[in-house]
């Protein structure tokens, strides 16, 4: 089963998509969107563009699947041309992004490889530059998210490859690609509920969440005098492979939503036009910005 809806169609929003309960569904890290049951709505099916985004050159992180190929399609659809970035063990769920933004007759370029490093962030810029001649969107989606009960349990190692995928990597990524990034360009960075309500199983992830909020707020400031917007996404409960690969412990996925007052996950198309506002034009006040997207759980 796909969730997919006509996301224009007034509706009830509690009833628009699945709810609990679901199936445990364990994947391994970093997970497949093909893999989940039900199948998330990207807004394959019902995505409409307007042109909002035309000839806009976007650089998407973790764009093979969840929010991040939500936002492909939803940029491609308006009319921006892509580079798309995800890791080598992702190549199937890319395959069908690269396909869907291409059908939308725009440029696509699909590059694997770590952000967890930094020379790979700053290879992956300067690739974009090479395939799209500068960037007026960098998206930053990519984001790794692993529960542990105990600190006792939170390995060095896990809390240090947190922190270089979800901080680190927006850091070294900013830093590459603002030399080319001219006045009416725009970052948008992604960052959490658990930056303003942390979990007590998600040590090292939201911290690195209330990192890339604070991030934002102070990137936004530095660059304003150059015309480049910085805003962040603040998703809730989103129903996408970062969970059941380890984002939340098995007996959660089954009710995965049920705490939020709209009763149910949110869909990766549900977060798309957001994605679209803060890149476009039509935001061009906003700077410094969360956007909270939670199915009703305030972020502050
Ligand atoms: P997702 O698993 O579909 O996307 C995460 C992507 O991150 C993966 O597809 C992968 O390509 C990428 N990634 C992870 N480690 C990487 C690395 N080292 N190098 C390159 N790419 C890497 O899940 P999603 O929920 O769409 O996650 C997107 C963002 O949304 C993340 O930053 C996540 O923290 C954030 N978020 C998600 C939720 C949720 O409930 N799903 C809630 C709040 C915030
Ligand atoms: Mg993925």
């Amino acid at each position: 089963m796909t969730a997919t809806k006509n996301q224009y169609a007034m509706q009830d929003p509690l009833k628009q998509y699945p709810g609990p309960d679901f199936d445990r569904q364990p994947q391994s890290a970093p997970g497949l969107a093909k893999e989940m049951r039900p199948r998330p709505d990207h807004g394959e099916e019902s995505y409409q563009g307007f042109g909002r985004l035309k000839g806009r050159r976007a650089l998407i992180t973790g764009a093979d699947s969840g929010i991040g190929r939500a936002v492909a399609i939803a940029y491609a659809r308006e009319g921006a041309d892509i580079v798309m970035n995800y890791l080598p063990s992702e190549e199937a769920d890319a395959r069908e992004v690269r396909r869907l933004v291409s059908d939308a007759g725009v440029k696509v370029t699909a590059i694997a490889g770590d952000i967890s490093e930094e020379a790979f962030c700053r290879e992956l810029v300067q690739k974009t530059v090479g395939e799209l001649g500068g960037i007026d969107i960098l998206v930053n989606v990519a984001g790794k998210q692993t529960s542990v009960d105990s600190i006792a349990d939170l390995s060095t190692e896990q809390f240090e490859a947190t922190f270089r995928t979800n901080v680190f990597a927006m850091f070294w990524l900013c830093k590459a690609a603002l030399p080319h990034m001219p006045a009416g360009a725009a970052i948008i960075n992604t960052t959490s509920i658990q930056s303003y309500q942390p979990s007590a199983s998600l040590l090292d992830y939201a911290p690195t969440k209330a990192a890339i909020t604070a991030f934002t707020h102070a990137l936004a400031k530095q660059v304003a005098p150059k015309g480049v917007r910085v805003n962040a996404v603040a998703p809730g409960p989103i129903w996408t492979p970062l969970q059941p690969s380890g984002g939340q412990p098995q007996e959660k996925i089954e009710g995965f939503g049920s705490e939020v007052p709209l009763k149910r996950p949110g869909q990766p198309a549900e977060l798309a036009p957001v994605y679209v506002l803060l890149a476009s034009q039509e935001s061009s006040y906003v700077t410094g910005e969360v956007y909270g997207v939670t199915g009703g759980n305030p972020i502050s």
